[in-house]
């Protein structure tokens, strides 16, 4: 089996040579953490935010989406506490020169105990056979007992030193569990700092009268600062929901795993406006129904795992997150947040203008609650892109690389072949194109032998190949490929829009989530 950085690799590589993601501004050598969706990329990120818009803002009559500006009025930063509390702990190691987050290491070394847990059941499960039951196994095999035990108390103590602001102690940890910089093995660090991650720029054109203004680290507070405006023009009663797609910008100190971690991203958020009191319940309804939307895609329930939240951020009173295994381990896709009335009332405190709901079944104004769902969509497209990619040997001893992408997201529903490049095969297989191109996404290739075609358009992540060739001239027929199972069926080109309509519409797949 490859291992996590060769199968990573292969990801980043193939994202490039089938042109889905490139390094920004290749051509000067590239701008770190920043990147750019090529041809393939865009429309398959375009078709992810669509599943997610679909399922979020269509199926539910109490859910309405918007499109706030990336640029806010400043005191909106303030009063998030972006300002004063959007920081990382950072630590550099004096040999390396290299800077990592205090809070990510010690997360990784816990990481590593975990890892050993996963050993021992895997022992377990082999001397047990049958008879193994892993729950039993975890709760009471002492070894494992004294990891987690270990994970536990690293973890609160790291909890509470951060939110008590005690760097010091943050560094005494990292000293005493003996954690060593991971790239060179040195344990010289310095102290530890805190450091903001909102991008600075000016608003207006001269030095005196210009405006200091942020890029949005976040797409929620677009959506706070007009709940009131939403909620007045569609006259939504609560509970309700606004919901955005929208770039955010992070400086972030360690950016390094590709898309994962990115200094330009998009978010995808949906805030839900609901009764004081009643934030338990729809913290569960919202995982459950976020994880359902996740299983809907079929990319493994094995691959997903709630996380809860030791450390709390500022504003929430619970939180979670949905994790999937990217080829470097489970690490987070997705947050669930339960934000109380945090964001509503510290707006209204800075702005001065009341930002109430007037509830009729209770006769009394109040400020909402909020439980929010936020997901990176461009980890969701590493997610999805790194789970297809697979290495297959077929029966005749070759292997061949496919992106088993799911097909309501694949970039190109179908590609149209010509069999050979003459006796009329070509024009039969525009005038296909041309029908089919009212409906999906499609692509024309008559280059190279087809079977090299097929290979090309497997790795492209093409769920079907329609072939022309000369019998399509007497019966109207032609062979249709799945790029799965690598099955051929001969069929009517008539019947090819209802073929492809059945595997790629949105509709049967949402319907999963029923
Ligand atoms: P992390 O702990 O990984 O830094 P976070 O907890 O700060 O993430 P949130 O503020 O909850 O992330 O943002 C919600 C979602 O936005 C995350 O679940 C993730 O999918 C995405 N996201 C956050 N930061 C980035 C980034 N730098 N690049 C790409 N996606 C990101």
């Amino acid at each position: 089996m490859a291992n996590q950085d060769d199968t990573f690799k292969k990801v980043i590589s193939h994202a490039k040579e089938y042109g889905y993601v490139f390094q920004s501004s290749e051509i000067y050598d590239g701008l770190s953490a920043v990147y750019d969706y090529a041809q393939n990329g865009a429309e398959l990120k375009k078709n992810i935010r669509d599943y997610w818009w679909r399922a979020m803002v269509q199926m539910n009559e109490n859910i309405v989406g918007i499109d706030a500006a990336i640029f806010m009025h400043p005191t909106t930063w303030k009063a998030s506490g972006h300002v004063d509390a959007f920081n990382d702990p950072l630590i550099d190691n004096k040999d390396s020169k290299k800077r990592y987050r205090a809070d990510v290491l010690i997360e990784d070394y816990c990481a590593k105990i975990e890892a050993k847990i996963e050993k021992e059941v895997k022992k377990a499960a082999k001397r047990f056979g049958d008879a193994f039951n892993k729950e039993e196994f975890l709760s009471t095999n002492g070894r494992v007992l004294g990891y987690q035990e270990k994970i536990k108390t690293i973890l609160s103590r790291m909890a509470k030193s951060l939110e008590q602001e005690d760097l010091a102690d943050v560094k005494a940890l990292i000293e005493e569990l003996e954690i060593a910089d991971p790239l060179t093995g040195s344990k010289n660090w310095t102290d530890v700092k805190q450091f903001n991650l909102m991008f600075g720029t000016k608003l207006g054109a001269s030095a005196e009268s210009a405006m200091d203004l942020y890029l949005r680290p976040e797409t929620a507070q677009g959506i706070f600062v007009n709940f009131l405006n939403v909620q007045k023009t569609s006259r939504l009663k609560i509970p309700f929901g606004i919901a955005q797609t929208g770039k955010a910008f992070r400086n972030e100190i360690v950016a390094r795993q590709f898309i994962f971690r990115m200094r330009e991203f998009e978010q995808m958020e949906m805030q839900f406006f609901i009764k004081p009191g009643t934030q338990g319940e729809w913290y569960e309804h919202w995982k459950a129904h976020r994880m359902k939307w996740h299983l809907s895609l079929g990319m493994g329930k094995e691959n997903y795992r709630f996380h809860d939240h030791e450390k709390l951020a500022h504003y929430a009173d619970a939180a979670a997150d949905i994790e999937f295994k990217f080829p470097f381990g489970f690490k987070e896709l997705e947050g669930i947040h339960s934000r109380t009335d945090f964001d509503l009332s510290q707006h209204e405190k800075h702005s001065g203008k009341k930002l109430q709901y007037f509830d009729p079944e209770e006769n009394k104004s109040y400020v909402p609650y909020v439980l929010e769902t936020s997901i990176g969509l461009d980890r969701m497209f590493l997610a999805v892109f790194s789970n297809a990619l697979q290495e297959e040997a077929l029966e005749n001893g070759t292997t061949r690389t496919v992106l088993k992408l799911p097909s309501v997201l694949a970039p190109v529903k179908a590609a149209i072949l010509p069999l050979v490049k003459k006796d009329g095969l070509p024009e039969v297989a525009r005038k296909i194109v041309e029908e089919l191109k009212w409906d999906f996404n499609i692509i024309y290739d008559e280059k190279d032998a087809v079977g090299r075609r097929y290979r090309r358009q497997d790795a492209n992540g093409t769920p079907f190949c329609i072939t022309v060739d000369h019998d399509t001239l007497k019966d109207n027929t032609v062979t249709i490929r799945h790029r799965d199972t690598m099955k051929q069926e001969r069929v009517n080109i008539d019947d090819l829009r209802a073929i492809i309509k059945k595997e790629v519409d949105v509709r049967n797949w949402l319907m999963k989530m029923a």
